[in-house]
């Protein structure tokens, strides 16, 4: 598995896990790529990730919800499972949106995400392989905006939809 070059140490991750609820729900995580790489992500094969930003989008409705599956994302796993599992020690994790909304919201933000100004979705099937979203993960040139997406979908998720910083973005 490629590991990702930066400069970022990796963040002490206990402080972050610790702000995120144990509650079910669906989630946002936002990755940056440095260096672009391939990798081969189990029955899909091989996949190219370009530079820029990558959110990939699911949800966490089993035991230990989201702030369960949320570690294990941010944890480097020995025996991949998820097709994140493949890549995520390559890629920089910046942002989480979630949300505690009782209903699935992944599919719906999977396509929200997708209309963001200069989203595209490179890797067809990635994330997907149970549902008929085209993929689970979205490429975009630019780190996507918090607010632009809250205000998307105010109107279909019932409940909080919060943001938390995983590594401190300087802008401008
Ligand atoms: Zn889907």
């Amino acid at each position: 598995m490629p590991k990702r070059q930066t400069d970022h140490k990796n963040p002490p991750l206990a402080p972050i896990i610790q702000k995120i609820p144990p509650a079910h729900g669906t989630y946002a995580l936002i990755y940056r790529c440095d260096t672009p790489f391939e990798v081969a992500v189990g029955k899909l094969g091989p996949v190219s990730f370009s530079t820029g930003h990558w959110v990939y989008i699911g949800s966490a409705f089993g035991p230990g919800g989201l702030k369960s599956r949320l570690n294990h994302h941010l944890t480097p796993s020995a025996r991949p499972h998820w097709h994140l599992d493949y890549v995520k020690q390559a890629l920089l994790p910046l942002e989480i949106w979630l949300t505690t909304d009782t209903l699935k919201q992944e599919h719906a933000w999977a396509s929200d995400l997708w209309h963001l100004k200069g989203a595209t979705c490179p890797i067809a099937g990635f994330g997907a392989s149970d549902c008929a979203c085209r993929a689970h993960l979205i490429h975009l040139r630019h780190l996507p905006r918090f607010a632009a997406f809250k205000k998307r979908i105010a109107k279909t998720v019932q409940g909080v939809v919060i943001r938390i910083p995983i590594i401190i973005q300087h802008t401008g």
